[in-house]
C-alpha cells in the first residue's frame, strides 16, 4: 500500500537506500501527513472541544505509524533497503506546546479520544518557543527559546481566520492543525492551533528568553506561560487566554452552525471541557458572542453556556488557582468584563456568601468559581484530590452544588508509554497474555505467571535492555555515562517544592556520608532527576543547583563515585521521558500528601515495571489499592495529618531539623565540600528555607523516606520478589489507562456517541 521508494524518487529523485536520515524523516513525515489527512473526521451530532493552554505532545512519527496500523510496514521497508525506522525517529524535534503533566493529559486525552472513535478536538495556542528550552551551566539553569518551527512540522495551516477583539486593538487569527489518528479505527480528530501572522520571533534576545511584553500583536504566541513576575507579563498571560478562547468560541458556534444549530439548542451540538482555570473565560466569551453576535436573549445565552462547560480542576496550590483583577481584564476585553460582573451580581444575589463569590472585595475575579456556577461539572483527577475539594478547598460549592462534583482519575495512553516507548515489553506481553490487552488495556492476565521463573527471567531482560538503552542515549545526547547494571532510581518531574526533589537531595547526601565512612551500598546506584524551574521561581532553580553540585561533588570522590551516581538530565521533555521511564528500576512519587492532584508519571513508570516508593498522594494510593499494598513502598504522614499541620500552624521545620539524624544532612548543604562546587547565595539560601521555613515539609518526612529508600535498594537483590513485583505493577497498571478515564468522561459528562 505505502511505497516509500517511489516517495524518494518523487522528493529526492533517489532511492529510499542512499537517503540520509534527515532525508528519509521528510518522505515519512509527508506520507503519514497525506495518509492521516485522508482519513475521515470523526462525526455526530455532539462534538467535545477540549480547550488547553498546553498540549505536551511529544514526537508524532512513532505513535502516528502505531495508531494507523502501518508501522512494521514502514520499518520493514526502510530496513529493507538498509535503512533504520529507529534512526529516522531520532531525528523528529518534538513540538514545544506543553510544560508537564497537565500538559501532557491533555496529549494523552487526545490519543484516547480518537482510539474510542469520539467525536472531540483539542484547541489551544500555537507557541513559537514554547516554555524554554533548559541547558545547564556553572550547575545552574539556563533558559533559551525551545525552536520547533523552523522547519517541517506535523502542522497543517488552513484557512480558517477571526477576529478578536481587544480593548483598544484587534487581531487575527490563523488556524494551524495536528491530525490526531485513532488507534485502529480509521478515523482522526485535530488539535487545533491558534497563532496570529504578525509574531516577531526577533523580539527575543539572543541570549535568553527576555522581549518586549508590551508587543502583543508580536509577542502574542512567543511563548507558553511568559514570565508573570512583572505585570506585563500577566497581562500578556491574560492576552493568550481570552486570544485563545474567543477563537474557541467562535469555531465551535461556526460549526455547530454548520452542522445544524440553530443556537438555541447548542448544548446538543457542543460540550466544552476546560483544562484548568486557564480557558475559563471561555464562559463569558460564548454568552458575548451568543448575545451581541447572535442576538440571543443573554438569560438564554447564560443558561445554554452554563450546560456547555465542563471544568477539570488541577490543583490546590493556592499559587496555582487564578485570580485576575477586574482592571487587567477590562483591558484584554471590557465587553467581557461587563458580562463577568453580572455573572457576578447573579452569584451575590443568590449566594450571599463570600466563600463562593466571583468578585471579591478587592475587585479580583476567582477563575474556579466563575467555572464552577457556570460550568455544569466539576472534577479532580484523583479519588483523593476530589474527596479534597469536597471536605476542605471547595467544601462550600460542594454544599451548592453536590451534583456538579465528580472524580475522573488521570490516565496515560499506553500507545505511547508501552507500545511506542516500550516495544520489547509489548511484545513479551503480546506473548504472554495475547494482543486483546491493546483494545482493552486490561493486562491482569499477566498476574497468572506471578510465579513462573521464565516469565520473571524475562521481565528483568527487558528491564536490562532498557537500562542500556538509556545509557547508551545519555552517552550520545549528553555525553553522561551511567553504569546500566547499577540500580536506576528516577524522579523526574517539574522542579517543585512540593514535589520535595529537595528530600531527595538530602537523602543523596546521607548516602554520600554513609558511603565516606564506609557503608558501601551492595551495588551502584544511579539516581536521574530531570525537570524544569519556572525561570521567577528561585527555590527550584536553587534545587537545581544542589543537585547538580551534588552530582559533581560524587562524580569528583573516588571513594564514592564507584558506588553512586547523580545525573540531572537537560532539558527533560516526552522524547527523555520515553529513554528513561522503561529503564527505571525505581519511580520516585514523594510529593508532600495532599499536594500532587494526581501525577501522571507515577502511572508510566508502573506500566513500565518499575517499583513506586510514594506517599499516600494523588493517584499513588490507587496505584497501591490497585497493586497490593506489598507491591509498592508507601511512607510519610496522610494528607490528613499535613491538612491538620497546615490548618494548626503545627509544623515547625527547627524541630526537626534539630534531629542529630536530619541536622547533619541539612547543615552539608552549606558545607565547605559542597560549596566547592555551589554557588553561596544559592545554597545558603536554600539551606535557610529548609531549615527554618520548609513549607512543603521535607524534613516532616525525611527519615521515613531513608528508612524506605534502605529497604527498597535491599530488596532489590532479591531477584525473584523483585522482578515478581514489577510484573505485578504491570498486570494492575491497566485501570490507569487513558481509555478508561476518557470512557468516563463520556459516560458522566460528555455523552458523545461513539
Ligand atoms: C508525564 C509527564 C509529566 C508529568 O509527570 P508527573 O510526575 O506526574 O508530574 C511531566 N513531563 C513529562 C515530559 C511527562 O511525560
Amino acid at each position: 500500500m505505502i511505497n516509500l521508494n517511489e516517495r524518494a524518487k518523487e522528493l529526492y529523485d533517489d532511492s529510499l537506500g542512499n537517503l540520509s536520515n534527515e532525508q528519509l524523516y521528510t518522505v515519512l513525515l509527508r506520507t503519514v501527513k497525506e495518509i492521516l489527512g485522508a482519513q475521515p473526521l470523526n462525526d455526530g451530532k455532539k462534538k467535545l472541544y477540549y480547550v488547553s493552554a498546553e498540549f505536551l505532545l511529544g514526537n508524532l512519527l512513532d505513535s502516528n505509524l502505531i495508531n494507523l496500523g502501518i508501522k512494521d510496514e514502514v520499518a520493514d521497508q526502510l530496513a529493507a533497503c538498509g535503512q533504520s525506522l529507529e534512526a529516522v525517529e531520532a531525528i523528529e524535534q518534538e513540538p514545544s506546546l506543553g510544560n508537564g503533566g497537565l500538559g501532557r493529559l491533555a496529549a494523552c486525552f487526545m490519543d484516547s479520544i480518537a482510539a474510542l472513535g469520539l467525536n472531540g478536538d483539542g484547541v489551544g495556542l500555537n507557541y513559537h518557543f514554547g516554555l524554554f528550552k533548559q541547558y545547564f551551566k556553572d550547575n545552574q539553569q539556563y533558559a533559551r527559546p525551545d525552536v520547533w518551527l523552523d522547519g517541517e512540522t506535523w502542522l497543517r495551516p488552513t484557512k480558517t481566520k477571526y477576529m478578536v477583539q481587544f480593548g483598544d486593538f484587534s487581531v487575527q487569527s490563523t488556524l494551524y492543525e495536528i491530525d490526531v489518528p485513532g488507534f485502529q479505527q480509521g478515523t482522526r480528530n485535530r488539535i487545533r492551533l491558534f497563532d496570529i501572522d504578525t509574531v516577531d520571533e526577533s523580539l527575543v534576545a539572543e541570549d535568553g528568553i527576555a522581549f518586549d511584553k508590551t508587543a502583543i500583536e508580536k509577542n502574542l504566541t512567543l511563548f507558553l506561560y511568559p514570565d508573570d513576575s512583572d505585570h506585563n507579563g500577566r497581562l500578556l498571560r491574560l492576552y493568550q487566554q481570552y486570544f485563545m478562547v474567543s477563537n474557541a468560541a467562535q469555531l465551535m458556534i461556526a460549526e455547530a452552525i454548520a452542522r445544524g444549530s440553530n443556537l438555541y439548542d447548542l448544548a446538543d451540538y457542543v460540550v466544552v471541557q476546560i483544562n484548568d482555570t486557564h480557558p475559563t473565560m471561555i464562559i463569558p466569551e460564548l454568552i458575548r458572542l451568543l448575545t451581541a453576535e447572535h442576538g440571543l436573549p443573554f438569560d438564554e445565552a447564560v443558561d445554554i453556556t452554563s450546560r456547555i462547560v465542563a471544568f477539570t480542576n488541577h490543583t490546590i496550590l493556592a499559587e496555582a488557582l487564578e485570580k485576575w483583577p477586574l482592571d487587567d481584564i477590562r483591558t484584554v476585553s471590557p465587553a467581557i468584563v461587563m458580562i463577568i460582573e453580572q455573572l457576578a451580581e447573579r452569584v451575590h444575589a443568590q449566594y450571599d456568601d463570600p466563600k463562593v463569590a466571583i468578585i471579591d472585595e478587592t475587585n479580583t475575579v476567582h477563575m474556579a468559581h466563575l467555572a464552577i456556577h457556570y460550568g455544569f461539572s466539576i472534577n479532580g483527577v484523583s479519588a483523593l484530590h476530589t474527596d479534597i475539594l469536597k471536605r476542605s478547598e471547595l467544601k462550600a460549592f460542594y454544599r451548592y452544588y453536590p451534583e456538579k462534583f465528580n472524580n475522573k482519575t488521570n490516565g496515560i495512553t499506553f500507545r505511547r508509554w508501552l507500545m511506542s516507548a516500550n516495544p520489547a515489553l509489548t511484545n513479551y506481553l503480546n506473548r504472554w497474555i495475547g494482543t486483546e490487552w491493546q483494545e482493552t488495556s486490561d493486562l491482569t492476565a499477566l498476574a497468572a505467571y506471578q510465579e513462573d521463573d521464565k516469565a520473571l527471567i524475562e521481565i528483568f531482560g527487558i528491564k536490562q535492555q532498557a537500562k542500556q538503552r538509556l545509557a547508551a542515549h545519555l552517552e550520545e545526547t549528553k555525553g553522561i555515562r551511567i553504569d546500566p547494571t547499577s540500580i536506576i532510581d528516577v524522579q523526574v518531574k517539574r522542579m517543585h517544592e512540593y514535589k520535595r526533589q529537595q528530600m531527595l537531595a538530602l537523602y543523596i547526601i546521607k548516602k554520600y556520608l554513609m558511603i565516606k565512612s564506609g557503608e558501601r551500598p551492595e551495588r551502584p546506584i544511579t539516581i536521574i532527576f530531570g525537570g524544569k524551574a519556572a525561570p521567577a521561581y528561585t527555590l527550584a532553580q536553587d534545587i537545581i543547583h544542589l543537585l547538580l553540585a551534588l552530582s559533581e561533588l560524587i562524580a569528583n570522590d573516588p571513594e564514592v563515585s564507584p558506588y553512586l551516581q547523580v545525573v540531572f538530565v537537560e532539558n527533560y521533555n516526552v522524547t527523555e521521558a520515553e529513554y528513561l521511564i522503561p529503564a527505571a528500576d525505581i519511580s520516585e512519587q514523594i510529593s508532600l500528601a495532599s499536594k500532587e492532584a494526581s501525577g501522571t508519571g507515577n502511572m508510566k513508570f508502573m506500566l513500565n515495571g518499575a517499583l513506586t516508593i510514594c506517599t499516600f498522594d494523588g493517584a499513588n494510593i490507587e496505584m497501591a489499592d490497585q497493586v497490593g499494598h506489598d507491591n509498592i513502598y508507601t511512607f510519610g504522614e496522610s494528607s490528613e495529618t499535613v491538612e491538620r499541620l497546615y490548618h494548626s500552624s503545627g509544623y515547625h521545620s527547627e524541630t526537626y531539623y534539630a534531629r542529630e539524624t536530619i541536622k547533619p544532612l541539612v547543615d552539608f548543604i552549606v558545607s565547605d565540600e559542597l560549596l566547592a562546587y555551589g554557588s553561596p547565595e544559592r545554597l545558603e539560601r536554600l539551606y535557610h528555607d529548609i531549615k527554618s521555613h520548609d513549607y512543603f515539609m521535607a524534613l516532616l518526612d525525611l527519615e521515613s523516606y531513608i528508612a524506605i529508600k534502605e529497604r527498597v535498594y535491599a530488596d532489590y537483590e532479591d531477584r525473584h520478589t523483585w522482578d515478581r513485583k514489577s510484573l505485578l505493577n504491570i498486570a494492575h497498571a491497566g485501570y490507569f489507562s487513558s481509555d478508561r478515564a476518557i470512557r468516563e468522561y463520556n459516560q458522566d459528562i460528555w455523552h458523545l456517541k461513539g
